[in-house]
Parts: structure tokens; C-alpha cells; sequence
């Protein structure tokens, strides 16, 4: 991921140009790498003018060469990016607690909340979930398997269309049986192939459950397109917080960075696999770190 960066930055430590030229040629070859990585032009131009600005303004201390500190101003200003020293906050503000999640299909969002719902029970929460894919034929049997997994109960209505009112009627019954987190699975694609008939049911859902959290959930391999899907499932339903998924695959990645830029939204989570327990809180140095090698 993001590999262009591990080489920029080896270059301009080990490199024999002039600091101010290894600098200029820094900034290009790491705005090459995060435009190649899917990261919107705007925002690279908005990180790396960040960066020179910094470097006018701020003196290095005595104690790290400035090559080195450059590097460090990097870091710094890319952790920003993605949330910088915050921990993302995870447990529910209040109880009940209503998660909605919300993404295209084939991301990995009925595996997510399946993950969801055991990361938060083994926390000790008494958490359920709620099926509203009703387009793609197999995701409630796929929710209730893994429901069965985890021993955490799955609301469905097989056969029935009405993703509105699946969701309003499984939150509503998991509520009065007094569950902690409730967690609920909704389309990725419309029955009718049209995006603009699915964002106006998320909107539909957000509206009627009214939910604590809505949760974007996205694939690491999304690229250029992150930016614009993020801003629409926002617009629909407000979007509180973002999981990427497949972070164990090959994909670049920088389509997060696009995501959180457009939401305003934290990443929390990290997909790493398809089993239900390879989900992993999101730690933007570690992320960063990662990038930078
Ligand atoms: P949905 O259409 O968004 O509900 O997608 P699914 O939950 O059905 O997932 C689509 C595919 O992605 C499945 O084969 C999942 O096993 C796989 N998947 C989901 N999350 C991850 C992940 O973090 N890593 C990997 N490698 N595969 C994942």
C-alpha cells in the first residue's frame, strides 16, 4: 500500500541533493504516490501545501537532523489526516444503542456486521441484529448464520420487500426486549439498479429508526470513486463513522483517505479477512507508519 511513499522517503534520507531540492522532490514524488493511490488531488494539494507551510514556520529542534524531522512532519501531518492521536471512540455513548450500516454491495458490509455484533458482545453488551438487505437474495440467510455462529439473534422477514419496514419493526422488537446494540444490515444495491432509488431508501431507514450511528462501510480497493459514494451515503444518512474492509488484500487504500475527507467521519475499524473476529480498531499512526515503512 501507498509503496511510492516508503521509496520517497528512503530517497530523500539517503539521497545527495541539496535539503532544499530533496524537499521539492519529496513533496512531488509523495503527491505522485497518493494521487496513484486514489487520493483525491484536492486533498493531496491541501496536505502537501500543510507541509511547506510548516517547514516556513517552524524551526527543527537541535536535537534530530532535518531531514529527519522533515520526515516526522510528514508523518504528523498524514496521521492528521486520518484522525491523528485519537483513539477512536468505540463504545456507545448511551444504551440502547442503534448502529445502521450502509455501503455498496459486495463490500463486506452483512460480514461487518456479523463482526460488529461479536466484537461488541464479547465486550458484554447484549447486542442483536437486524437483516434489511432484502435485494440480494442470500444476505439474510448469511446474517443468520452468522448470528447462529455467535449466538446473537437475527430479525429477518423472509420474502418480504420492504426494507423500511424490516428495519423499523426489528429495531422496534429488539428494543423492547432490551437489547444494548442493535445492529442493522441494509441494501447495497437497489432492486431496480437505480443508485438514486437506494439512497433515498437509506435516507427512508435513517429517518424512520432514527439510528445513533450510521456506519459507511467500504472496500479498500474502492479508489477514485471513495470521495463521491462517501458524499452520498452522507447526504442520505449522515455517516458517523467508517469501517474499511479487505485491508488484507492488495488494495492501495487511499480511497480511505478520501472517505474520511468527505464525511468529516472517523475510520474505527479495519477489515482483515473474511472470519468474523479479523476485524481490527483503527490506529491512524500505525496506519501511517505502515505507508511510510
Ligand atoms: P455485502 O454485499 O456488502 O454484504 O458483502 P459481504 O459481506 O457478502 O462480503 C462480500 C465478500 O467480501 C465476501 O466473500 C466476504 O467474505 C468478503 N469480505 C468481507 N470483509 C472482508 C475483509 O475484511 N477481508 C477479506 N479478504 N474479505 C472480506
Amino acid at each position: 500500500m501507498l509503496d511510492g511513499i516508503r521509496d520517497a522517503v528512503r530517497k530523500f534520507l539517503g539521497g545527495s541533493s541539496s535539503y532544499d531540492v530533496a524537499v521539492e522532490e519529496f513533496i512531488k514524488d509523495l503527491q505522485k504516490a497518493l494521487i496513484s493511490s486514489d487520493v483525491q488531488v484536492k486533498l493531496v494539494f491541501s496536505l502537501t501545501n500543510k507541509i511547506k507551510e510548516r517547514l516556513k514556520n517552524e524551526t527543527p529542534p537541535s536535537s534530530i537532523g532535518r531531514r529527519e524531522w522533515f520526515i516526522k512532519v510528514v508523518y504528523d501531518e498524514l496521521s492528521a489526516l486520518f484522525g491523528g492521536d485519537k483513539e477512536p471512540d468505540l463504545n456507545p455513548k448511551s444504551l440502547p444503542w442503534v448502529i445502521m450500516l450502509v455501503g455498496v454491495q459486495g463490500t463486506g458490509k452483512t460480514t461487518t456486521a456479523g463482526k460488529l455484533a461479536f466484537f461488541y458482545k464479547k465486550r458484554g453488551y447484549k447486542v442483536a441484529l437486524v437483516g434489511a438487505d432484502v435485494y440480494r437474495p442470500a444476505a439474510l440467510e448469511q446474517l443468520q448464520q452468522i448470528g447462529k455462529q455467535i449466538n446473537v439473534p437475527v430479525y429477518g422477514e423472509p420474502g418480504n420487500h420492504g426494507a423500511v419496514g424490516i428495519a423499523m419493526r426489528g429495531v422496534e422488537r429488539f428494543l423492547k426486549d432490551k437489547y444494548e446494540l442493535i445492529i442493522v444490515d441494509t441494501a447495497g444495491r437497489h432492486g431496480y439498479g437505480e443508485e438514486a432509488k437506494l439512497l433515498d431508501e437509506m435516507r427512508d431507514i435513517f429517518e424512520k429508526i432514527k439510528p445513533n450511528e450510521v456506519v459507511l462501510v467500504i472496500d479498500a480497493a474502492i479508489g477514485q470513486k471513495a470521495f463521491d459514494l462517501a458524499k452520498k451515503f452522507h447526504e442520505a444518512s449522515n455517516v458517523g463513522s467508517i469501517i474499511i474492509t479487505k485491508m488484507d488484500g492488495t488494495a492501495k487504500g487511499g480511497g480511505a483517505l478520501s472517505a474520511v475527507s468527505a464525511t468529516g467521519a472517523p475510520i474505527k475499524f479495519i477489515g482483515v479477512g473474511e472470519k468474523i473476529d479479523e476485524l481490527e480498531v483503527f490506529n491512524p499512526r500505525r496506519f501511517v507508519a505502515r505507508i511510510l515503512g
